[in-house]
């Protein structure tokens, strides 16, 4: 294992195995785990990310690769959204993981961008995203030390958005997850990660590693994907929807952008429109944190689920 030091910099580790990294992470204090880079570079630049040391986990060849696996295929969490879009399986078999990953940033960042990194980047707001004098001369909110919500004026919860574009496709799909620690490895539902807190807005803990996503082989039949966006590229999600048809006629559909964590729809052909839009609208939490304005974004919910649902031959 390298470790190198450039000046103005923090300890950099490129360990090539799991065991490595886990031992590196548990050994010494407040490192963080980094894949691309390209989120937390970012936000590290804006003041809102601090560690005493980055753990790279793109040199551990077993999390690099994608194949089938039994009646599953395994994506490498640090497999590049680039590869994503360039493999020929996951254009056949998963064309909406293909969409979804065209969506993201720009073709530069995206030669950088890991799936996993996407699944696990930082919650955004328009009020945080911003430099450190920025956030000074406005006055801190929740999600950095303050104690109010710029946005809503609250003091109890912070509603940043989740802005993952990767992981509305992979749950309407009923995408797992493969997670590693120091005792344990377990296989959970990608929903089951994010907690709806917008401060801290996973599950897991920055000494766990995000090793494979599963996806289950021949169960669905088609798929729909659709962000709203300032401009066609570069911009993180106003509000992605997608949604799968699984050959057992449920429909599920998971959301990006309009919570602090993925909203997600179970229903099947035949439900009544109202009924869906409704479960969506409860379970949103669209505030005037964002590009658009609440009530442009809560119109376009309700065009792309028509449109999704229409796609999908269930109105
Ligand atoms: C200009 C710009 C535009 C962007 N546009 C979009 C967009 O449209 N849609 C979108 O979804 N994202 C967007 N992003 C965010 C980001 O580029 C992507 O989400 C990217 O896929 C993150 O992957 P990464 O490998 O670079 O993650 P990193 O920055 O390396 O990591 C992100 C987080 O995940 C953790 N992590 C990474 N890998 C693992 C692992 N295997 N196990 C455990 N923890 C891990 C890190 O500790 C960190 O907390 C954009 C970023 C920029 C700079
Ligand atoms: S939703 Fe409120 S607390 Fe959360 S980041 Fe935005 S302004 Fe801060």
């Amino acid at each position: 294992m390298k470790m190198t030091t450039p000046p103005d910099s923090v300890p950099y580790f490129t360990p090539e195995t799991i065991s490595e990294a886990l031992e590196l992470i548990n050994n010494k204090s407040n490192l963080s785990f980094i894949s691309g880079a390209t989120d937390v570079m970012v936000n590290r630049q804006q003041g809102n990310f601090e560690s005493d040391g980055l753990v790279d986990l793109t040199n551990i060849i077993e999390l690099t690769t994608s194949c089938p696996d039994g009646d599953e295929y395994k994506i490498g969490a640090a497999v590049k959204l680039s590869e994503i879009i360039a493999n020929p399986y996951i254009n056949e078999y998963f064309q909406v993981i293909v969409e979804a990953a065209k969506s993201v940033a720009t073709p530069l960042i995206r030669n950088q961008a890991t799936i996993g990194g996407n699944l696990l980047c930082e919650n955004r707001c328009i009020f945080y995203n911003q430099s450190a004098l920025w956030r000074e001369a406005a006055g801190y909110c929740l999600k950095c030390g303050g104690d109010i919500c710029i946005a809503t004026g609250g003091k109890k919860s912070c509603l940043s958005k989740f802005v993952s574009d990767m992981a509305p496709a992979l749950i309407s799909l009923n995408a797992k997850v493969v997670m590693v620690d120091k005792d344990s490895e377990s296989v959970i539902p990608l929903e089951y990660l994010y907690s709806g807190d917008g401060i801290k807005s996973k599950m897991i803990d920055r000494k766990s590693i995000l090793k494979f996503i599963l996806l289950p082989l021949n169960q669905h039949i088609k798929s729909t994907f659709k962000k709203l966006r300032q401009r066609k590229t570069l911009e993180f999600t106003s509000l992605t929807i997608a949604s799968t048809l699984h050959i057992n006629h449920c429909i599920k559909m998971a959301l990006s952008g309009i919570a602090p964590n993925p909203i997600v729809v179970n229903t099947e052909k035949g439900i009544p429109f109202d009924a869906i839009y409704e479960e969506i609208n409860r379970k949103a939490k669209i505030i005037n944190n964002d590009f658009f304005d609440r009530q442009y974004r809560k119109t376009m919910l309700k065009t792309y689920l028509v449109e999704s649902l229409t796609e999908l031959n269930s109105l």
